[in-house]
């Protein structure tokens, strides 16, 4: 694992700038959050949705790289 930056996509607008009380480090820290675009709030469930496509992503990445 690389890098301490967590990638979020707002489901809503597609922005990766939200507002949080502190610097997310999991996803976790974005529970609660506000889209600094439209607004929106990340729900417990964007988080897992959001962890699933991450992890799907970083899956094929890593057969790419032993192949
Ligand atoms: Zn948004």
């Amino acid at each position: 694992m690389a890098g301490d930056v967590v990638p979020f996509v707002c489901k809503h607008c597609g922005s990766e700038t939200f507002k949080t009380s502190s610097e997310p480090k999991t996803y976790e820290d974005f529970l609660g959050a506000t889209c600094a675009q439209c607004g929106a709030v990340v729900t417990d469930e964007d988080i897992k949705a959001q962890a699933v496509k991450i992890a799907e992503a970083l899956l094929n990445d890593a057969f790419k790289d032993f192949r």
